[in-house]
């Protein structure tokens, strides 16, 4: 019997593309994969739950994680808060021979790709960036100001999709997880 040994893969793409649709999406399809919880300095958004969709921490806790070495990578999204993904989880669910999945921004994949370069990197491209756009406007949790500072990134994020080993369309939601998830070795059903 050969045995692949479990890797990590790491879903980026621009804002809005749907990044958090397709994690939402794993996490209640394919619940065998594990996905790492972000810890970030941004308020909770109604219906999230701390520990679950994030680690809702202070500035000052941040600092700490960051000084301590407890982060894979950190960055600051958007020129307002920081994310980071806690390196602990991550390193003990591949230890134990299973895949984990981050879902984060350009910069933190940049990251990765660094420290560990055995990782699978995923782009999630809209469809075009018109769709794109609509999507942002569409999901209304930004005012106008956010929205075009989030706009501004995604173009720069667009251009990007090169880098990465695998680049999925999000022109559907369940295709592309499943297109995900396949990239992980994972039977889809
Ligand atoms: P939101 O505030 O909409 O939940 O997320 C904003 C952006 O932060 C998204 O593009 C998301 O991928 C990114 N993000 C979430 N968690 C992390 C993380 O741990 N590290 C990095 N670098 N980006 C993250």
């Amino acid at each position: 019997m050969t045995t692949t040994p479990a890797r990590l893969t790491v879903l980026a793409g621009p804002t809005a593309v749907g990044k958090g649709t397709v994690s939402a999406d794993v996490r209640s399809r394919y619940p065998e994969v594990w996905l790492s919880v972000s810890a970030t300095t941004r308020p909770p958004r109604p219906g999230e739950v701390d520990g679950v969709h994030y680690l809702f921490v202070s500035v000052d806790e941040f600092d700490r994680m960051v000084e301590r070495g407890d982060l894979l990578e950190w960055a600051v999204v958007h020129g307002r808060n920081r994310y980071g993904t806690p390196r602990r989880p991550v390193e003990e669910r591949l230890a134990d021979g299973k895949p984990a999945l981050l879902e984060i921004d350009l910069q933190g994949a940049r990251q990765v790709r660094d420290s560990m370069p055995d990782a699978h990197f995923v782009f999630l491209a809209p469809p075009s960036f018109a769709e794109l756009e609509r999507r942002l406007v569409g999901r209304g949790t930004e005012d106008a100001e956010e929205r075009e500072r989030r706009l501004s990134t995604a173009r720069v994020e667009l251009a990007a999709a090169e880098e990465f080993d695998q680049v999925i369309v999000n022109d559907d939601v369940q295709r592309a997880t499943d297109e995900l998830v396949r990239g992980m070795g994972i039977p889809t059903r």
